[in-house]
């Protein structure tokens, strides 16, 4: 079998062949032993050629000198590598890489391997590889050093940078710094300013003309005494917290600086929803924009009321002394004692009446002012101040140039020198004149007043707060007695032990302040009997107010009161034994119509049946029995109706005072007729009566008046007008009147103008009138004159 590869023997030179590079082999000699194609074609040689041959001669004495050396290590055993510029058959220069592998056999060297490589390629490869890489690195270097430059710079940019940054950040750590001060100086100004508002009470507000909205601070709401924290209200809404005319001129004044541009301040007041009225101070301002056009107006309002008030108190205080310095007008004087100079201000020349123009010499002037009797004290207290001895306090009496004298007084403080001598005097004057006039007036009056009391024709005791006599009036030491002891300095308890409890509680008052006293007041005295006083008890005052103790004024009324109560039980038994008498009349009378009808029945019968049987002379006496006994009766009816009148009474009622004059215009309706009378009767009232009297009073007067009618048919006109307090009724005839001395007698009881045989009556009739209209709280009169009538008047009141 053929074989192929390793097996093949001449595979391994076909192989080696057709390797690329040269490959050979020379023994120890440096004989070759084997070449390759390729070595063979390098050397131009042939392979039968080459063989055995030194290598000396196959590669030229110039390769073997420069390769021997290595030749001779491989033998040694040391394997060789290394490079070699040469110049191949073609004359080209190459690059060859030589390896010299020593072969070993049986630790002997017997030969070596000659690979020889052309890496002229590689190495021109490698070399513009390496220019490449030198381009490269070069760039590489210069890319570094211009990165490092740009680095360098970078970080001297970064290092800038953070510089700055670092610059920065302080500067915007101080500016935060800054900006927190700021906000917390803002704060606190902030809440500086709302205090401050609130201690000024200055609120705050603004008003934007374009949104008409309104922004206040919170004082604001507490000067409108607002909830705080609410909303402002916009300016037409804020009609209700101001006074209608502070509203009205703080609106003229708004309008005014929207026109004008011009601010304003005006006090208003304001008005709290509690209702109470705050006096304000308000104050506005307006901004205005580019083109002159208001866009906002603020301005502050301040609560002056408690400032309002104390100014007010101030000025009245300023007032206050300006008037008490002026009414004091006190003047001050200035004397420059060595060198005798004396200054005084103008008030001194008006207290001394004199003209600051004309004076040269003052110290002169005051000596002249001085009162002749004053003179010598006064200059002794100014020498007494000077020399160290007193304060000078002293009063005088000046005379002014016109006369007029003025009481001055004056006080001084004195400069000593070191060692005692006087320096200078500087003193006010004031004048006196109008207190020491009063102090006089008030001696004087005190004077008055004690002899006033002393000899007043009245009971007067002064005591003082302790009930002790301070002054008494002869009458008081009199009228109770007191002539053996002198009451001044005594207490009134011990000058009069019986005095009541009561009138010791009503002391106790009047020393509060109280004014007591009694008209009638009894004072059971401890001899015995009892006085009756009329008192009265005053606190008096001292100059300060306080009280000083009491004052009392009595009047002993025991005879008046003795009397009184005398005539009070005089009174009391007439009254009684007129009702008996009354009450007498009426039983009497009443009980002698019966007697009296038997009598005068009898007398009747007697008359009518025995008439014809007697003689003329007892029928006389039988007509004379009849007529005594009807008179009788008649007198016994008005003596029961007189007395009825008081002890029959039926109360007062509604009574229509017209139909009373119809009825008893009935009743004498035949003696009218007879008399052919005319009655006119007017328009009468509605009263409050008993209607049966009534009737009985206008019956007695209409009787009358026909009664003592004259010569003519008679004319009765009755009438009544209104009056304030009662009604005036008037019954008037044209008969033959009466005598006006005799007006009040007719209405006495009994009492009559006229025989019987003339007129018939019994003299009851008007005093009967009389007792009714009393009886009815009125009052009865007659006006006439003899031959013309009467008219007969009375009255009836309205509230009955
Ligand atoms: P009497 O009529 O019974 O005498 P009166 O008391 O009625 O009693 O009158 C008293 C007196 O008043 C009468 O007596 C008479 O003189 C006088 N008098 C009364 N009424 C009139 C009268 N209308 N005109 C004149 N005199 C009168």
């Amino acid at each position: 079998m053929s074989s192929v590869g390793s097996d093949d023997p001449g595979f391994v030179h076909r192989l080696l062949d057709k390797v690329p590079g040269m490959v050979g082999y020379w023994d120890r000699e440096l004989r070759n032993r084997y070449a390759n194609a390729a070595y063979i074609d390098w050397f131009g040689v042939t392979p039968d050629a080459i063989r055995g041959q030194h290598i000396r001669q196959v590669i030229g004495e110039r390769l073997f000198a420069l390769n021997e050396h290595a030749m001779r290590a491989a033998l040694a055993g040391v394997p060789q590598l290394f490079e070699r510029e040469i110049v191949d058959p073609q004359g080209v220069t190459r690059r060859s890489q030589a390896r010299y592998i020593p072969d070993v056999r049986e630790e002997q060297v017997v030969g070596f391997f000659v690979l020889v490589t052309d890496v002229t390629d590689l190495r021109n490869a490698q070399d513009g590889l390496e220019a490449a890489q030198a381009v490269l690195e070069q760039q590489v270097t210069e890319r570094t050093a211009e990165l490092e430059r740009t680095n360098a710079a970078l970080r001297e940019t970064q290092r800038r940078l953070e510089l700055a940054n670092e610059q920065l950040e302080a500067r915007v750590a101080a500016r935060t710094a800054e900006l927190t001060a700021l906000n917390h100086q803002l704060n606190t100004v902030l809440s500086q300013l709302a205090a401050a508002q609130r201690i000024t009470h200055v609120g705050s507000w603004s008003f934007s003309t374009s949104s008409g909205e309104v922004q206040w601070s919170e004082e604001l709401f507490r000067v409108f005494g607002l909830a705080e924290g609410g909303i402002a209200p916009r300016l037409p809404e804020q009609v209700g917290l101001y006074l209608p005319d502070s509203w009205a001129r703080l609106n003229a004044a708004l309008d005014r600086s929207l026109r004008t541009g011009e601010g304003y301040e005006l006090e208003l007041d304001v008005v709290r929803p509690s209702g109470e009225v705050r006096r304000a101070v308000a104050r506005g301002e307006v901004l205005k924009d580019d083109q002159g056009v208001v866009f906002e107006v603020f301005g502050t309002l301040q609560d002056v009321s408690e400032l309002a008030q104390a100014r007010q108190a101030r000025d009245e205080a300023a007032e206050r002394a300006r008037l008490a310095t002026s009414a004091v007008q006190m003047g001050v004087w200035d004397w420059d004692v060595r060198a005798n100079r004396l200054v005084w201000d103008s008030a001194m020349y008006a207290l001394y009446g004199l003209d600051s123009a004309t004076s040269v010499n003052e110290f002169e002037a005051w000596r002249a002012s001085l009162h002749p009797d004053d003179r010598a004290s006064a200059e002794a207290a100014v020498n007494a101040a000077l020399a160290g001895q007193s304060r000078f306090d002293t009063a005088f009496r000046v005379v002014h140039p016109g006369g007029a004298v003025r009481f001055i007084r004056g006080t001084a403080r004195v400069q000593h020198s070191a060692d005692g001598a006087p320096l200078r005097m500087i003193g006010v004057n004031w004048d006196e004149t109008k207190q020491r006039q009063t102090e006089l007036r008030l001696r004087a009056n005190e004077t008055l007043l004690q002899q006033f009391v002393l000899h007043a024709p009245a009971a007067i005791a002064m005591l003082d707060r302790d009930l002790c006599y301070l002054q008494a009036s002869n009458r008081w030491i009199r009228d109770f007695k007191l002539t053996a002891e002198d009451p001044i300095g005594r207490c009134h308890y011990d000058v009069f032990p019986d005095i009541p409890e009561r009138w010791k509680r009503s002391y106790e008052r009047v020393l509060l302040g109280a004014v007591e006293g009694c008209a009638e007041d009894p004072f059971p005295r401890a001899a015995g009997g009892t006085e009756w006083l009329q008192w009265e008890a005053h606190p008096w005052r001292q100059s300060d107010g306080s009280i000083g103790g009491l004052i009392l004024f009595t009047q002993v009324i025991t005879d008046r009161k003795e009397l009184e109560l005398l005539l009070i039980s005089q009174k009391a038994e007439l009254e009684r034994s007129n009702r008996d008498l009354e009450q007498f009349a009426y039983v009497a009378s009443h009980d002698l119509q019966e007697p009296l009808r038997a009598v005068a029945g009898c007398a009747q019968l007697l008359k009518h049946n025995y008439a014809a049987l007697l003689d003329n002379e007892a029928d006389e006496l039988i007509t004379h029995i009849v007529d005594g006994g009807s008179r009788m009766r008649t007198l016994i009816d008005d003596l029961l109706k007189y007395s009825r009148v008081g002890s029959h009474v039926t109360p007062l009622g509604r009574v229509n005072s017209g139909t009373a004059v119809q009825n008893a215009l009935a009743n004498l309706n035949v003696a009218l007729s007879e008399a052919s009378a005319t009655v006119h009767v007017g328009d009468l009232p509605i009263v409050s009566a008993d209607a049966v009297q009534l009737t009985q009073l206008f019956q007695n007067l209409i009787s009358n008046a026909l009664k003592y009618r004259g010569s003519s048919a008679p004319h009765i006109d009755i009438s009544a007008r209104s009056r304030e307090d009662d009604w005036l009724f008037s019954v008037k005839d044209n008969g033959i009147g009466i005598q006006p001395q005799y007006f009040e007698r007719i209405f006495v009881l009994f009492q009559r103008l006229h025989s019987r045989t003339d007129y018939p009556g019994t003299g009851i009739g008007l005093a009967l009138c009389r007792r009714i209209v009393e009886r009815h709280a009125g009052k009865i009169w007659v006006e006439s004159s003899l031959g013309n009538g009467a008219e007969f008047f009375f009255s009836l009141p309205k509230q009955y």
